[in-house]
């Protein structure tokens, strides 16, 4: 992943040398454990973005010595593979291309995963953690786990401090409510004591650390006092408007399109254009340990 730094060059994530830093990190583990840990990703649409993504992982999982076994299915058969992977020995991981269904069935599918191998955290257990307790949780979804990471090396999210207070003081807007991404995201950011406009096609939500609140304002309102602003419209025209950004913006584009107008290096300081890379080092992160977690290791 590249991030622009205002007034310098571009600086990697995910490919650089810290990228490449925590990708060897991976691969000595694997190989000095004499472990092989294995993936199943089942894809049962036909998004161009979601085959792009687990060509992705299945590339990055052989580089560094994991098992990713991509399995095409019919949607109507989706849950019964699910059922048949839970009780596989051989898999220790299971993760799902949504949407499937688009609808309350993807939560049903989602719930489905043995917890054990919910290598995404999508399940209700593991999100309601995200929620209501935070200190139990084990497995955080990728996408909302990649953009902490990211936050974390540009040194916006403050590891050195406790947990509550890593991003206190920090107003975010997440343009993006759907309960793989935005919604966990939100919740998470708030739990470190931002305070997150969550904002979605019908309203803006405030999430706080004890509190989610529906409330009367426009993405144009929150959007301007925003330290941070992460973009998820899956929409190729959607472009957020430059001029209502907070100079100095750390800007960050999950969307598989271009959310953010193309001037946006002049307005930010920093700019992520996309998260995807980052997202499936979490993955092979969330496998691993789920592979202890499976072999009592670290549970
Ligand atoms: P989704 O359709 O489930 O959710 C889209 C969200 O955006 C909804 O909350 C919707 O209300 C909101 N939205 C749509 N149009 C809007 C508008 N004009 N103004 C404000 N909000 C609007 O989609 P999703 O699964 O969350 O995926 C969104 C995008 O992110 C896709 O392009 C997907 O490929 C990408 N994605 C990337 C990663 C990754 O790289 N790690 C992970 C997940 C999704």
């Amino acid at each position: 992943e590249r991030i622009k730094r205002e007034g310098s060059k571009k600086k990697s994530f995910g490919g650089g040398k810290k990228g490449g830093k925590r990708k060897n990190q991976i691969k000595r583990v694997v190989s000095q454990r004499k472990i092989k840990p294995n993936l199943v990703g089942f894809l049962a649409n036909d998004d161009p973005a979601a085959k792009q993504y687990a060509e992705h992982t299945a590339s990055s999982c052989k580089e560094i010595g994991l098992d990713f076994k991509l399995v095409q299915v019919d949607k109507d058969a989706l849950k019964s593979n699910i059922i048949k992977a839970n009780s596989d020995k051989n898999i220790n991981g299971i993760m799902v291309y949504y949407p499937v269904f688009g609808n309350h069935i993807d939560y049903t599918l989602r719930n489905s995963v043995d917890h054990l191998k919910d290598i995404e955290g999508l399940a209700h257990n593991a999100v309601n953690s995200i929620y209501h307790d935070p200190s139990k949780k084990k497995i955080l979804p990728c996408t909302p786990l990649a953009i902490i990471k990211i936050l974390e090396y540009i040194g916006q999210y403050k590891n050195s401090l406790v947990h509550g207070d890593r991003l206190k003081g920090c107003t975010v807007t997440i343009i993006n409510r759907s309960e793989i991404a935005g919604r966990p995201l939100a919740a998470i950011l708030a739990k470190e004591g931002a305070i997150v406009y969550s904002v979605d096609k019908y309203n803006v939500q405030k999430f706080t650390k004890n509190d989610i609140l529906d409330t009367d304002l426009e993405y144009t309102q929150v959007v301007p006092k925003s330290d941070i602003v992460i973009t998820g419209v899956p929409d190729a025209n959607y472009k957020l408007p430059s001029n209502l950004l907070k100079p100095g913006v750390i800007a960050i584009n999950f969307s598989t399109y271009a959310n953010f107008e193309s001037d946006i290096t002049s307005k930010a300081s920093y700019f992520v254009p996309s998260v995807g890379k980052v997202t499936v080092a979490m993955l092979k992160r969330n496998l691993l340990k789920l592979y202890d977690y499976q072999n009592n290791l670290n549970y």
